[in-house]
């Protein structure tokens, strides 16, 4: 994955998502008596699956459910009538692509035969085993798949939710509307001003994505409003991602305009003041990345296990260890240790389950040695990119994924080769998900 040499996006869609999802499906595929891509529908149906989610876990399960299940009834259902990526929207926000650019429709699904529904899920009814949308509709299910990402904790900061609902602040965690606000923002304040971004206690959605979204800030102050500052809060001990290779962009590009604080904690927002403990801070523009669990629909099903914010599964079939016959993806999970909640992650998650629930459908074994991967590109400068990449091994002692010893790793230094890997990246896992 990270010694792959440039080449065609095609080719590169192929190799990158071919390989990370032959890691997951060739056991799975073999598994299944599949030799290959089964799109075409015959016999009787194998049942119903619902997705509730059209983002990385959800589209790629309903993708994959369809084309290694055949005859399933798979049905997505997403709140929003296109998708809009989080990866590569710190780009975005730092004016180097418009929002187009990360923005695709769910067409490529609908055309393999997804039922693709417009909706809100607004209960999971486990016991009836089906799925009730806001508006009053309901889908009965066999199986059920939850990849809701993540909502925010924001009554742990004292206004912050006034103030988001007043879009005096933004978040920018969730990509779409948010996005466009903060680059907006960005675009108002004056030379010279002060941008602060807070950064909640991890575990958080894509743990370099605040460290990336300062380069991208920091990229833009560079050549539009130099005399501006930066000012990063974060609520950890550390820079929790790609520690080197961010200070040395901030110390090698953005000299003299990026402060980090550690253990800055927001305790309440008022109007772009940031309170923390011991101090207030004033901003022009104030970015809050709030506290974070899985999403609310995860929640009111009672599928949240550990700590009121994530669910718990059994890593085998991504299904849920509170409600049978719901399966879990994405940032949604307790995450195994050392797997971070990304896009990637999410991706692989959804292999895992496709495979697992045509077993399950089938009433046949599933594969009892999963493999999953993960890569985060993060930009530093407008060309500029690093990486981190692991891969995380299924341990059936330990009834976990691990990471395998000596797997992955990071960028030596960042550079602009990878920066054509990060955008070939994203328009192959786009293509992967949405069958676009
Ligand atoms: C700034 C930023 C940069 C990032 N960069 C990277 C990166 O470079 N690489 C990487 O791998 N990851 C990255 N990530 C992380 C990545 O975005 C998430 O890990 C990923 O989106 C998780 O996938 P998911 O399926 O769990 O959730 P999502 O992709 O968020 O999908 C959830 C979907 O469910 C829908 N939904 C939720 N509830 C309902 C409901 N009740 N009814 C109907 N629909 C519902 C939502 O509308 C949404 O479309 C980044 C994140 C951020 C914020």
């Amino acid at each position: 994955m990270n010694n792959h040499k440039p080449s065609h996006p095609d080719t590169d869609r192929r190799r990158l998502l071919g390989g990370g999802a032959a890691l997951v499906s060739l056991a799975g595929l073999a598994t299944l008596g599949l030799t290959g891509c089964a799109t075409t529908a015959s016999g009787p149906s194998l049942g119903r699956v619902v997705v509730i989610g059209g983002g990385y876990g959800g589209a790629t399960a309903a993708r994959y459910l369809k084309m290694w299940g055949g005859n399933i009834e798979v049905t997505l259902v997403e709140r929003n009538t296109s998708f809009v990526s989080c990866p590569i929207s710190n780009y975005v926000v730092g004016g180097h692509a418009g929002i187009d650019r990360i923005t695709r429709g769910y067409d490529g699904l609908k055309a393999m035969g997804v039922k693709v529904v417009q909706g809100d899920v607004t209960a999971i009814d486990a016991t009836a085993k089906k799925v009730r949308l806001a508006g009053g509709g309901e889908l009965p299910y066999d199986r059920v798949i939850v990849s809701p990402g993540i909502d925010f904790m924001t009554e742990q900061v004292g206004g912050l939710q006034a103030a988001l609902d007043a879009g005096g602040v933004t978040h920018g965690w969730k990509a779409g509307p948010q996005t466009l606000a903060l680059r907006r923002q960005l675009e108002a304040m004056p030379d010279g001003g002060v941008f602060a971004m807070t950064i909640p206690l991890a575990p958080y959605r894509c743990p370099p994505g605040p460290y990336e979204r300062v380069c991208m800030v920091a990229s833009y102050f560079k050549k539009a409003k130099p005399k501006s500052k930066i000012l990063i809060l974060d609520a950890n001990p550390d820079i929790q991602s790609k520690k080197g290779l961010f200070m040395r962009a901030w110390e090698q590009h953005y000299a003299g305009m990026v402060e980090y604080r550690p253990n800055a904690a927001l305790r309440e927002v008022a109007g772009t003041t940031a309170k923390l403990e011991f101090e207030d801070v004033k901003a022009d523009v104030l970015n809050v990345i709030p506290p974070q669990r899985a999403g609310d629909i995860a929640k009111n099903a009672g599928l949240i296990t550990a700590n009121n914010r994530w669910c718990g599964v059994d890593w085998l079939t991504m299904e849920s260890t509170a409600v049978p016959g719901v399966h879990v993806l994405g940032d949604a999970t307790l995450s195994a240790p050392a797997m971070p909640k990304s896009g990637h992650m999410a991706n692989q998650h959804a292999k895992v389950a496709a495979a697992a629930i045509i077993q399950l459908l089938k009433g046949e074994p599933v594969n009892p040695t999963p493999v999953v991967m993960n890569t985060c590109y993060s930009f530093v400068t407008g060309t500029d990119v690093v990486h981190v990449a692991s891969v995380h091994q299924y341990d059936a002692a330990d009834k976990t994924f691990k990471a395998v010893p000596g797997s992955g790793g990071l960028s030596a230094a960042a550079n602009q080769i990878e920066g054509r890997y990060a955008l070939s990246w994203a328009d192959n896992i786009w293509g992967d998900m949405l069958a676009v």
